[in-house]
């Protein structure tokens, strides 16, 4: 295709209408923090192609990883093992050592986040031979059918399924999303679990919830939590797709809440770039699967593995984690002031995890401000996504403007984008 047939996509309809894309520019290249488009303009990505790149676009040492995997050996699936797969895992379950001492854990990798939660679903089943399962309103989990209904952050993602999906929903129960300033949401959980308990396989959580709005989990919520679950023999599913790896601050989100889940989901920023995802579980958990019980054709390919170690070495070598916290911490003292005013109600997050919610005069989430805000900032030379589920009532919020840039970013383009973001806030407020 030519440039000028590239720009000019909308005049064959080649790609089917349901990604809802942020904006109509087509993607040329990438370095860093810096996306540039075939329209020749720059944008400064406080996105990551959401929460994917850690180390920002393109990062030298991912991109030769990937190279030197391709002149070895591209792909296997479960015909054979590979060494990149084995080298990532090993990584991956020293990484988890730490975080997480205990039982050495084990890995299935996959292709995407929600394949993994479908992954961390079936060990559950197979291991515990219960049958329903527990997630939060506000969660997000994913886009197959069962991470559809297990998912409630935002209504047109399951409505369009219906009647099927609430036959799914007969066996997943929603517990209020569990806010920092939640008052019902343990109570609620205690008495789901009074009644039907001993039928509940897995309870999955997202320690800082996503797409439901950047509510990071309190640590009280957090232990309160692992301990029902204990109690009631259910097993506790960490979803760290979205922020894990450094994202929060700590390698894992659920390292901010002091304790260690049963499963952990990863996927997003582990492949570097590349389509990677999967689940980590105990040895002896994980050997509760017999071989062909799951599998996969292309997940833990080589050259995404590849990638993935690379991404994940940098961004030891290089103390991303440590440089997410400090990142966060002055990006919200640059934000607090905004609490207030222009219809700024909450500034929340952990590290490079960032939430600001709207409300409007009469004090309700903002629902329609969010959309102006990101088309501004596109205007300005920036992206910035927007997230958040209705309390109560789950459908779209959008009430909030969440930034999650590479943890690599200067401290200099964290303040242009924060610059860009305060001045549209400033004249967008004038409007509500
Ligand atoms: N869980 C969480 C917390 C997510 O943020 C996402 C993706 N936004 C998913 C699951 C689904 O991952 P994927 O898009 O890779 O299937």
């Amino acid at each position: 295709m030519t440039n000028e047939q590239i720009l000019d996509w909308k005049s064959e309809a080649l790609l089917a209408e349901v990604v809802g894309y942020e904006t109509d520019e087509v993607a040329h290249t990438a370095s860093g923090s810096a996306v540039r488009t075939y329209r020749g303009a720059e944008y400064l990505d406080f996105t990551s192609g959401i929460a994917v790149h850690a180390c920002g676009h393109n990062q030298p040492e991912v991109v030769a990883a990937i190279r030197a995997q391709a002149e070895l050996i591209v792909h296997t699936s479960d015909v054979m093992r590979h060494a990149p797969q084995l080298e990532l895992a090993r990584f991956l379950r020293d990484l988890l050592s730490e975080s997480a001492p205990g039982e050495p854990w084990a890995f299935q990798f996959m292709n995407s986040g929600s394949e993994s939660i479908d992954t961390a679903a079936k060990l559950a089943l197979k291991a515990t031979g219960r049958t329903r399962f527990i997630a939060f309103q506000g969660g997000f989990h994913g886009r197959t059918l069962f991470g559809t209904a297990l998912s409630c952050s935002n209504r047109a993602h399951w409505e369009a399924y219906e009647p099927f999906l609430s036959s799914l929903r007969d066996n997943i129960l929603h517990a209020p999303q569990p806010r920092a300033d939640s008052r019902t949401c343990i109570p609620a959980l205690e008495a789901l679990l009074d009644k039907v308990g001993d039928e509940v396989a897995a309870l999955f959580f997202e320690p800082q919830q996503g797409e439901g709005g950047y509510f990071p989990i309190s640590a009280e919520i957090g232990k309160q939590v692992r301990e029902l679950t204990q109690r009631h023999g259910i097993l506790l599913i960490a979803d760290e797709i979205q922020c894990g790896f450094g994202r929060t601050g700590r390698w894992f989100g659920f390292e901010n809440l002091g304790i260690v889940p049963d499963i952990v989901v990863f996927g997003k920023a582990v492949g570097g770039g590349l389509p990677l995802a999967g689940i980590a579980a105990p040895k002896k958990l994980m050997s509760r699967w017999s071989p062909g019980e799951h599998g996969t054709t292309f997940g833990g390919n080589p050259i995404a593995c590849a990638a993935g170690l690379a991404a994940l070495r940098y961004i030891d070598a290089h103390g991303l984690v440590e440089r997410a916290a400090a990142l966060g911490e002055h990006a919200k003292a640059r934000l607090c002031p905004l609490l207030g005013k222009y219809g700024v109600s909450d500034v929340r997050g952990n590290g490079m995890m960032i939430g600001i919610e709207f409300r409007d005069a009469e004090g309700l989430p903002d629902y329609g401000r969010t959309g102006a805000i990101k088309a501004k900032c596109r205007d300005g030379g920036l992206l910035v996504l927007s997230c958040g589920a209705r309390i109560g009532e789950p459908g779209v919020d959008n009430s909030t403007i969440r930034l999650l840039p590479p943890l690599n970013i200067s401290f200099e383009e964290l303040d242009r984008g924060l610059e860009v973001l305060a001045g549209v806030i400033a004249a967008t407020g004038s409007d509500v």
